[in-house]
């Protein structure tokens, strides 16, 4: 009799789970895509750049979102992680740098620019209050040139408004899911990557034990693709953990998603994004890029040039992902 009940009560669970990840997955839609990638990359927005009006805007619309959905701040103080950003200009321009000793060491030597950023970090506590999985995007992006009435306004659409529309639906859709995660699951949404990967750098240097972070999944670049090849989708992910890689699969198989995924397993995936910054300090990573394309790093790269189904699909897909990461019992 017991025997039945609990198998009676696995079951039920099971089913209740699915419907969960159902009910998440069934928010994600192409609107709010594209308008979220639409204010994001507005003109007006003067290319998100760290630590300037139109970067600190983004910042503001990011937070009134979570906000609105009731997905809660990660830290006490509320919803920014705020940090400085200081480089040499003479007799050189020097790196920007977010360590706390470079910043006393840059700022005692002389000329020097500063820069006030923040991360933006949301949080699903989950029942393992001491494990974590994170999914985060940068948010700023190259800013304007002086000449801003010829068009000398980066954008930025696909780098990265798209990535953040991307972890936006996967915040909104897990909360929506109902369903409390397994793990604490950790939104992020960085600043000054595109000066050096700045907010996650500043992030990980102030995390104690990046062991009890099980997962990172990194969003850059996720709305666009190369142009003899516009469905590609880039999959890289810690070779260590082909489980990433076989989880995709089996959703690709299933739901059958417009994007072509081509699967790249990387020993030490320390190089072009936020990844970086989590693969030096050792947790595993995911990461989702469509690749570049005639537009990248130019004023170009606007809204209206996305691939709105394909950023649907590789949202929905990463959403999958991340309910994985974080509730699969064991990986
Ligand atoms: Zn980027």
């Amino acid at each position: 009799m017991a025997a039945v009940v609990i198998a009676a009560f696995l079951l039920s669970s099971e089913v209740y789970a699915q419907k969960a990840v159902e009910r998440g997955y069934a928010t994600i839609n192409a609107e709010q895509a594209r308008n979220y990638v639409g204010f994001l990359a507005d003109d007006l927005l003067q290319g998100r750049d760290a630590g300037m009006p139109g970067g600190l805007i983004a910042g503001r619309y990011i937070v009134s979102l979570l906000k609105e959905w009731g997905v809660e701040p990660f830290l006490e103080s509320g919803y920014y992680q705020p940090f400085e950003a200081v480089r040499v200009t003479e007799p050189y321009r020097g790196r920007w740098e977010v360590h706390a000793d470079s910043l006393t060491r840059i700022k005692g030597s002389g000329a020097h620019n500063l820069r006030c950023m923040n991360n933006i970090l949301a949080v699903i506590p989950g029942e393992r209050t001491d494990e974590f999985v994170i999914i985060g995007a940068h948010y700023d992006h190259l800013g304007y040139a002086c000449d801003i009435e010829n068009d000398g306004c980066y954008n930025g659409a696909d780098d990265n408004a798209s990535g953040v529309s991307a972890v936006l639906q996967i915040a909104k859709a897990m909360l929506l899911s109902g369903k409390k995660p397994l793990r604490t699951v950790i939104f992020a949404f960085w600043d000054g990557e595109e000066k050096g990967l700045l907010g996650s750098k500043y992030f990980v240097a102030n995390w104690q034990k990046p062991e009890r972070i099980k997962g990172y999944m990194n969003f850059d670049m996720v709305g666009r693709g190369p142009v003899d090849n516009p469905r590609y989708l880039k999959y890289f992910y810690t070779e260590a953990h082909p489980l990433f890689g076989d989880w995709l699969r089996a959703d690709v198989e299933e739901r059958g998603f417009c994007f072509l995924p081509d699967y790249r397993p990387w020993d030490n995936p320390i190089g072009g994004s936020d990844n970086g910054s989590f693969a030096l300090v050792g947790v595993p990573i995911v990461w989702y890029h469509t690749d570049g394309h005639p537009d990248y790093h130019r004023p170009s790269d606007s809204a209206d040039k996305i691939d709105y189904p394909k950023l649907l699909d590789i949202t929905r897909a990463a959403y999958l992902c991340a309910w994985r990461m974080a509730n699969e019992k064991d990986f």
